[in-house]
């Protein structure tokens, strides 16, 4: 049954290119597909999750597979960020254990250094932040210090910061070390760009100087790394803010003046914003315009991103001598066995990245990575699960599971991987959902591949039926027989105006106007166009400036109003939010910020201000209440509440999850249904061992890795009580 799905066919001859080896320096790539470097909000705090993580996609045909950034030095403390370190010896067993589990896969191990110069608030380690330029940091926080412009004992000092750095890698076994000097982060790039570097010494000024810090760290790597390992330079193309900043013309100067140092070009673009733009904002191969042309100017190999999923978009790159290897951080997320899905004549079983930077999101709130498309990714080593694999079924019972939206089709498809015979049945007339409705939003297309990549393995599963159009009561579900029911009945937007604001519903008048987004997207609003829309945001992620964007496109004069001082506020952690706002401010959606809906009447609607608490009506033919979700678990309560007919159906267990459990995100969504297929029949109390290699108790228990205490008590500091 799912073996038809692994069984490997020859692959298609057009894409032979990608697997042809690459020589970097010392070392030879087996193909053209290279991890770049990615953040994964692991890092010093879950190396073993991290090397798990990282294993999987070696062993999933990636020829290199990188860390994140490393900081070098306690003068590089990305606090509050989560990045792996290597800032004395103590650092290198938690490296190693990363780059030995890369190696295990199959791949190189890559390791990029970093310095972060006044991107480093140093909160933890409260050394004063180190940048070329006295400015304050650059900070996504803001953090209210400055970088002191470094003197020239200070560059010697960071120079040798980075040797030590690098030969660390070396000992922690890695193939491939990296000098960053891109997305804005790494002091290189600061130094390079004349938007922070306004020294006048030998480091500032001329682009020759500029690029003398760079030329340095790039010299005294390849001296450290000494044909032991290769040097890979990352490099901004393009700060893309004109003639105040890096800009293209002078980095293909830095490319040629500085190509006999490095073994592998990494190009990146701008800032890590402009570099992972999400697929609302930008397509698949959104660098090219900015790479192309590049290659010619270097005699090294080039790696760039593009989040690529199209084997025929890479080989074209390839061919037009854009890149020589295909970077990817994003696609290799959201599935890590990309290269060999290729390899094995798989293309169709590729699940596809959708661009939503759920990802990036694990970063920026410090968690643990996740992705919407790849339920297993951060859960390789804490709970045991695999992107391609998982363990058989233990028993043949039948499963029902009611609703095809992210987290039925997602427990369905593991289900059915595991061998379980499994009905899928579906109010509607379509699979998919939410993700089924929000894919038809501007800019959203590229969500639909949450659905239509498990329809496609659902496909290929004889175990599993799908039913729509087919409502199901419990009676229902009682008298089918099933020994297990999953329900994932999804959630529906709120009408009342209760969300973070108010907690309460807030006055509405029987004869106002007032629709959610289930309303917006089962109908079209009947009033003519012009009609003058209030769009009350208290969700804060992406779907209430989306909504806006698709009344503006329907031709209403459209208003959103949030309690939020920005619009969206939430995809700040989706790198989206300048995107966002100043989309619905160029669509000509009046802004209302910093302002809470107080009550709706026929025609209008009252807000009052966030901090002053003054009122004020404005016009509002319509008014769109985008501010929290009821889960819809009518089924799962009314199951629960005939608990003594269980034994008489044959049913052993109903279980509620995704959106029906608690409203969430798709991607917490998707999760949720493969944790159903993953428990189901499991070790009692789940996969946590706990310290002492027993299990843990605790269901949601999960491995982590515990700090390893100090010496106790600690070494007398000479300090006396004179
Ligand atoms: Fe792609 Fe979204 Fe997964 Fe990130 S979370 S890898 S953007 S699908």
């Amino acid at each position: 049954m799912f073996a038809a799905i692994l069984r490997p066919v020859p692959r298609d001859p057009r894409y032979d290119i990608l697997f042809e080896p690459v020589r970097i320096g010392p070392v030879l790539a087996r193909n053209r597909f290279l991890q770049v470097p990615h953040c994964n909000g692991m890092g010093y705090r879950d190396p073993t999750a991290q090397a798990a993580m990282r294993r999987v996609k070696a062993e999933g045909g990636w020829a290199v597979v990188c860390t994140e950034q490393v900081e070098i030095h306690p003068t590089s403390d990305v606090t509050p960020f989560i990045e792996l370190r290597l800032w004395d010896d103590g650092d290198i067993p938690a490296l190693a254990r990363i780059a030995d589990a890369i190696h295990d896969g199959g791949a190189l191990a890559g390791i990029e250094l970093a310095h972060n110069g006044p991107n480093a608030p140093n909160l933890t380690s409260r050394e004063p932040p180190l940048g070329p330029s006295a400015l304050p940091v650059r900070t996504w926080a803001n953090d209210p210090v400055q970088a002191r412009a470094m003197t020239k004992d200070d560059i010697a000092a960071l120079r040798r910061w980075h040797r030590a750095a690098a030969r660390r890698a070396l000992a922690a076994g890695y193939d491939l070390v990296y000098v960053y000097a891109g997305h804005g982060l790494s002091v290189a790039q600061h130094f390079l760009s004349p938007a922070t570097n306004t020294r006048t010494d030998a480091y500032g000024g001329s682009l020759e100087n500029r690029m003398r810090l760079l030329r340095e760290l790039l010299t005294d790597t390849r001296e450290e790394c000494d044909g032991r390992a290769a040097v890979a330079c990352r490099l901004t193309v393009d700060e893309l803010v004109g003639a105040g900043g890096l800009r293209r013309e002078e980095v293909e100067q830095v490319l040629v003046a500085l190509d006999p140092l490095p073994d592998l070009w990494d190009l990146v673009l701008g800032t890590w914003e402009l570099d992972s733009c999400t697929s609302r904002f930008g397509p698949e191969a959104g660098e090219e315009p900015f790479v192309a042309g590049l290659r010619r100017l270097v005699t090294k190999p080039v790696v760039g991103v593009g989040r690529f999923t199209s084997p025929d978009t890479m080989v074209r790159q390839i061919r037009e001598g854009v890149l020589d290897l295909i970077g990817a951080a994003r696609p290799s997320i959201a599935d890590p066995w990309l290269p060999r899905k290729i390899e094995e004549g798989r293309v169709d079983d590729i699940r596809e990245c959708i661009g939503c930077n759920i990802c990036v999101s694990g970063d920026m709130t410090m968690s643990t990575v996740r992705c919407t498309q790849n339920p297993s990714m951060g859960e390789e080593w804490r709970r045991g699960w695999h992107p391609e694999r998982i363990r058989p079924r233990a028993c043949p019972d039948p499963i029902l599971v009611v609703g095809a939206g992210p987290a039925g089709l997602e427990a369905a498809r593991a289900l059915g991987q595991r061998g379980y015979p499994v009905v899928v049945v579906e109010a509607s007339r379509t699979l998919g959902g939410r993700v089924a409705k929000e894919s038809g939003l501007p800019g959203l297309a590229a969500w639909r591949r949450v659905v239509d990549w498990r329809t496609g393995q659902l496909d290929k599963l004889e175990a599993v039926e799908d039913y729509r159009e087919s409502p199901t009561t419990a009676e229902e579900a009682l008298g089918y027989g099933f020994a297990r029911i999953v329900v994932a009945t999804g959630a529906r937007w709120r009408a009342d105006g209760v969300g973070r604001w108010h907690t309460a519903p807030i006055p509405i008048d029987p004869d106002a106007a007032v629709l959610t987004p289930d309303d917006l997207w089962s109908a079209a609003p009947a009033l003519p166009p012009g009609a003058r829309v209030l769009l009350y945001d208290d969700d804060h992620y992406y779907l209430g400036g989306v909504l806006a964007e698709s009344l503006v496109a329907g031709g209403y004069d459209v208003r959103l109003v949030t309690p939020a001082s920005v619009v969206s506020s939430w995809t700040a952690n989706t790198l989206e939010l300048e995107r966002v706002n100043r989309r619905v401010r160029e669509l000509g959606v009046t802004v209302d910020t910093d302002r809470a809906l107080a009550a709706v009447g026929p025609g209008e609607a009252t807000t009052i201000c966030t901090w002053t608490g003054r009122s004020a009506t404005v016009a509002a033919d319509i008014v769109v209440l985008v501010t929290a979700r009821l889960p819809v678990d009518d089924l799962h309560t009314e199951l629960l509440r005939r608990r003594a007919d269980w034994d008489r159906a044959d049913l052993r267990s109903v279980t509620c999850v995704g959106d029906a459990l608690a409203p969430g995100t798709i991607a917490a969504a998707v999760w949720s249904g493969r944790r159903y297929a993953e428990d189901l029949d499991g070790p009692a109390g789940g996969l946590g061992d706990g310290p002492d290699g027993g299990q843990a108790a605790d269901p949601a228990a999960y491995r982590r890795e515990y700090t390893a205490l100090a010496p106790w008590p600690p070494e007398p500091s000479g300090v006396t009580d004179e």
